[in-house]
């Protein structure tokens, strides 16, 4: 039997299977199968069945909904994020109103902290940093960025995530702060890396200490699960959790397949392996109030094995007794979390996508599918983009 039930604990306790509608069996044809039901999928499940009035059937080899944004009571009654922290941030309106449909919102501005030269210090690297680290007064805008500029070290022609820092805050800081975390993220030296991986992190000259600028910043009331929830509780949708795309791929008729998971295991890896690296999580549950100062502290050390630690009451705002933090190791082997950066890798996916392209009822959409680094805000936007496409074309292929 296909069919598995995912309860899960505490404030999520209702099943979200939905076989009711399958007293007599289920349908003898979907008009779509939708495999993930991470953000990517459960946005196509809802507008394909919400708006555009399909039958859906949404599976997941999870026992849960949710992809990498799930979230669970721990046993002390904490929601923690099973899959590493997800803050939600936006400057699309769009994308806001359209979650806010399944949500209501609590104002969160993440903050994090790097664990430094025995110091916890605002990052990214703003004027607070350079005060704290070289005991400055650096008063004004233009004093960090004169003291910065003198730590620079001018790089011709910028390739790397190491000539990215080195040429903006100079060498001390990049070991500091980016060298030691960069070769435990990712297992390469920030030399050996896209200049991309990097760049993504600003450094400041103000004192803003707030880890992301977008103009919607908030997590959801709820948490994430619930709102998953609410967006997939329509009866065109039916869900089955616990089961792989290839065990239902022919037990479940369908005119149309949405692909969210990774596009090499669609086509059976044919060309090889599209390169990820990993992550391992250690939750544990600690009897005080606070463990630290706020959500999120990085360890760029190369002494210790962990990248960051996690506390989420600050991200739940909850009053609770003790606290639940996890550590965050990066690893080789595992889930694929992070595609790697690099141009050898690119080229294999534009093969994987040159055989995605010819495949009229299959859309392919995501982060897995798609094989790139996606906040969760994108992934939202990539899928209502794509059905867009989809109701303009009802047969078409996509690969953004
Ligand atoms: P996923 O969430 O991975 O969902 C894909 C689903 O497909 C999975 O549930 C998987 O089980 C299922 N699946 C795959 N293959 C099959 C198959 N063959 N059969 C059945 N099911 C299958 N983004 C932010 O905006 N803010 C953050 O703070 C943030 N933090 C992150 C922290 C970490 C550690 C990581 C790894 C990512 C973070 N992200 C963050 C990115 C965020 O996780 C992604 O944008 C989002 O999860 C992408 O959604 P998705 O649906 O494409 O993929």
């Amino acid at each position: 039997r296909l069919i598995r039930e995912a309860i899960s604990r505490g404030a999520h306790a209702h099943p979200i299977v939905s076989p009711t509608s399958w007293k007599d069996g289920p349908p003898r044809r979907y008009d779509v199968m939708v495999v993930g039901a991470g953000f990517a999928g459960a946005v196509m499940a809802e507008r394909l069945a919400a708006d555009g009035g399909r039958k859906v059937l949404l599976v997941d080899r999870r026992p849960h909904v949710g992809g990498n944004a799930y979230d669970e009571l721990d046993d002390a009654g904490v929601l923690i994020h099973r899959y590493g922290p997800h803050i939600f941030h936006t400057n699309s309106q769009e994308i806001f109103d359209y979650l806010s449909r399944f949500t209501q919102w609590r104002p969160y501005e993440h903050r994090v902290l790097a664990a430094v030269d025995d110091l916890l210090v605002p990052m990214p690297i703003n004027r607070t940093t350079l005060n704290m680290l070289y005991g400055l007064d650096l008063g004004t805008e233009e004093e960090a960025a004169a003291f910065l500029a003198a730590q620079a070290e001018p790089v011709s022609v910028v390739r790397t995530s190491e000539d990215v820092v080195i040429s903006a805050v100079g060498r001390e800081l990049y070991q500091k702060f980016f060298q030691g975390y960069t070769r435990k993220q990712w297992g390469l030296d920030p030399s050996e890396l896209d200049k991309a991986v990097t760049s993504r992190v600003p450094t400041r000259t103000n004192k803003d200490d707030r880890y992301f600028t977008d103009r919607f910043q908030a997590m959801p009331l709820e948490g994430y699960t619930r709102m998953f929830e609410r967006m997939l509780d329509h009866p065109n949708i039916d869900i089955l959790l616990g089961v792989d795309y290839c065990e239902a791929r022919d037990a479940y008729p369908h005119d149309h397949l949405v692909f969210t998971g990774p596009i090499d295991e669609y086509f059976g890896y044919r060309h090889g392996k599209l390169p990820y690296r990993s992550l391992r999580f250690q939750h544990v549950s600690l009897d005080v109030d606070r463990f630290q100062p706020v959500a999120v502290v990085n360890y760029p050390s190369p002494d210790v094995p962990h990248t960051r630690i996690t506390e989420y009451k600050h991200l739940t705002g909850q009053q609770v007794p003790g606290t639940s933090i996890t550590y965050e190791f990066p690893a080789a082997d595992g889930d694929p979390y992070y595609p790697i950066p690099r141009p050898e890798n690119q080229q294999l996916f534009k093969r994987y996508e040159a055989l995605a392209m010819v495949q009229t009822d299959v859309t392919f959409v995501g982060r897995l599918a798609t094989y790139r680094y996606y906040n969760m805000d994108q992934v939202v936007g990539q899928a209502l983009a794509t059905y867009r496409r989809m109701t303009r074309a009802p047969a078409i292929r996509t690969v953004p």
